[in-house]
């Protein structure tokens, strides 16, 4: 017997509507119905159930539309979820995923409001008379607006912001982008909405600093358009909401538009499996040792538990809620401070629980010796010679760049060229494409969203190219675009081979020699330039003379504290593998293999 046709039917139409549907006539429809005992006139509405049996009666088979529609914006929904929410739920069943609250990233131009804003929404949950006494900031905290939670990144405000702004986005589900109705859309505003987009995060729109008599709100509308970001009351798809931070007003509005936005956002995790999320502080105090704040975004994490954060480890002796009170448990997108790992995480470190405190120390362990081992010293966020390998992992499928050029009239040419190389199974997307050399806001960009930065006879400049070492950002410049243009075609298929040579990237100098004991002698250094890395390899060079080459560093110390590099002016303890025997006056040189071509 042939297949028969499926009709999409709604929960209820009119005869003739039905009669349409099944190319039939109507009069056929109606006798149809007649011989079921059911009278109907050609305009009357039938339902679901009604239609579908007379479409069964008359050779086809029927599906509710209201099936076919949840279907599509679930498909939708799925299509639109982020790369690092897809990762973090990939082991997890769809059938476990619940709804959990949004987490928001405040972004914006400097001055904007964002730090008033943050302060003004907390305000809204403090009792009267309690509003000095909840100053704890620890990366987050958690609101209930008409019952529903929602979490806000507080970006501390002593942090290089960009370097957070560029964590932000990436944890957070939504961006609020905060733009001051009197100052309108800046160049930070910009970059703003690319890490949003480029993290693929909506974003909702405050309109700050209404209240100022030089507020122009209007004119900011339009330069919001402009970027791209068109006012829901222009018939837009960004709700943009007139706010005063300073005046405590939209400040209900806005959180209404946020749950409005998480509503149809795939915002979701499964609150019974064991805990996984990001570490977004991590501090020492004493006489309480250790101290993470960790953003959860999967899983319920316990007293007790055994969690890995980077190379830190512990079972939890205790948890604080985001006001510093003691809780047994939380759950996701719920922000804790947690006590009793081994050492302070870095914030961005991921973490998750394991089974017990021996599984703990065995990552760990490989983790150290990962990091010590050969190879090059910095492992690449993401270079164009890894794309192959990562595509074919089934990874990535799209080349993310941003393309910086020296002056107007070559940034098409070079977009273009660049976006021609695309094929059927590769797309190239240009996150962000502008003129003048790269900074260490495209740095950002690129470590956020794993991008790589083409430069077309411009310069990096000095900021740009100590992160971009640090962070391991594939920075190509080119001054010839048929070069340009063969290195990515290499690259698209699997046949850019790297070439390393030696950087280097810090200089210490021996000022005192200590004895310790266990440990060995211990140069004390002042870093004259650039970065001590504990993963670089050292040089010792004592005037002019090169003592020792390529040397591990097994200890590096601020303090009594192990930490993984310190920077230009500052004082560190420095041990070396193989190698102890300093001066007063040598040097010390850390050095990494770094890309070339
Ligand atoms: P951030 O750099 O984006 O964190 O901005 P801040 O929150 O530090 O605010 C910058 C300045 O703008 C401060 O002097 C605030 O008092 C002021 N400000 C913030 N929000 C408002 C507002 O809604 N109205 C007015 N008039 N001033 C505001």
């Amino acid at each position: 017997m042939a297949e028969r046709q499926i009709l999409t039917v709604p929960d209820y139409l009119t005869v003739r509507d039905l009669a349409e549907l099944m190319g039939a006539s109507p009069i056929e429809v109606m006798k149809q119905l007649i011989a079921n005992g059911i009278m109907a006139s050609i305009n009357q509405q039938v339902d679901y159930d009604t239609a579908a049996i007379i479409i069964e009666e008359m050779g086809y088979s029927a599906r509710p539309l209201r099936e076919v529609q949840e279907a599509e914006r679930q498909a939708e929904l799925e299509a639109q979820r982020p790369e690092w929410r897809r990762e973090l739920y990939k082991d997890e069943d769809e059938a476990d995923l619940v709804r959990r609250p949004p987490v928001i990233a405040i972004l914006g131009h400097v001055d904007h409001g964002k730090t008033s804003l943050l302060d003004a929404i907390r305000l809204t949950q403090v009792a009267e008379g309690e509003a000095g006494g909840i100053t704890q900031h620890i990366g987050a905290y958690q609101i209930e607006h008409n019952g529903q939670k929602i979490t806000f990144l507080d970006t501390p405000g002593h942090e290089a912001f960009t370097a957070m702004r560029a964590r932000g986005a990436q944890g957070a589900d939504i961006a609020v982008l905060v733009v001051a109705a009197d100052d309108g859309v800046m160049p930070t505003t910009r970059e703003a909405i690319n890490h949003a987009q480029a993290a693929g995060v909506p974003i909702v729109v405050a309109l700050n600093k209404v209240d100022k008599a030089n507020a122009n709100p209007e004119l900011v509308k339009q330069e919001l358009s402009d970027v791209g970001l068109v006012p829901d009351e222009w018939d837009g798809d960004t709700l943009v909401v007139p706010v005063s931070a300073k005046m405590k007003m939209g400040l209900e509005d806005l959180l209404e538009a946020i749950l409005i936005v998480s509503e149809d956002t795939d915002i979701v995790a499964n609150p019974n499996s064991s805990a996984a999320g990001v570490v977004l502080e991590g501090r020492t105090e004493t006489g309480r040792g250790p101290i993470a704040t960790l953003l959860i975004q999967n899983g319920t994490l316990r007293q007790g538990d055994v969690i890995v954060a980077g190379t830190s480890y512990g079972r939890i002796k205790s948890l604080f809620g985001d006001r510093g009170k003691r809780i047994q448990e939380a759950g996701p997108s719920d922000p804790v401070s947690v006590m009793g790992l081994s050492e302070a995480p870095e914030a961005g470190d991921r973490f998750e629980v394991v089974k017990d405190v021996k599984v703990a120390r065995h990552i760990v362990e490989e983790r150290l010796a990962e990091e010590e081992g050969g190879g090059p010293g910095v492992q690449p966020a993401m270079s164009l010679e890894d794309f192959f390998k990562s595509f074919q992992k089934g990874e990535t499928k799209e080349l993310l760049l941003i393309v910086k050029t020296d002056v107007q009239g070559s940034l098409e040419p070079v977009v273009n060229s660049l976006e021609d190389l695309e094929n059927e199974e590769v797309s190239i997307r240009i996150l962000h494409s502008d003129i003048g050399d790269i900074s260490e806001n495209d740095v950002n960009l690129a470590r956020a969203s794993g991008a790589i930065i083409i430069g077309f006879n411009v310069d990096v400049d000095n900021a740009a190219e100590r992160t971009a070492v640090n962070d391991g950002i594939d920075i190509r410049l080119y001054n010839i675009i048929y070069k340009m243009i063969e290195d990515v075609q290499l690259a698209l298929q699997g046949m850019l081979d790297p070439v390393y040579q030696d950087k280097v990237i810090g200089v210490a100098e021996v000022r005192a020699v200590f004895n310790i004991s266990k440990v060995g002698r211990i140069a004390g250094c002042y870093i004259r330039e650039g970065i001590a890395r504990r993963n670089a390899k050292a040089t010792v060079v004592r005037q002019g003379n090169i003592m020792a080459e390529k040397l591990n560093v097994t200890s590096l110390k601020r303090f009594e504290e192990d930490v993984r590099e310190v920077r230009t002016g500052f004082e560190c303890g420095v041990a070396l593998d193989r190698f102890n025997n300093f001066e007063e006056g040598d040097l010390i040189e850390f050095v990494i293999q770094e890309r070339v071509n």
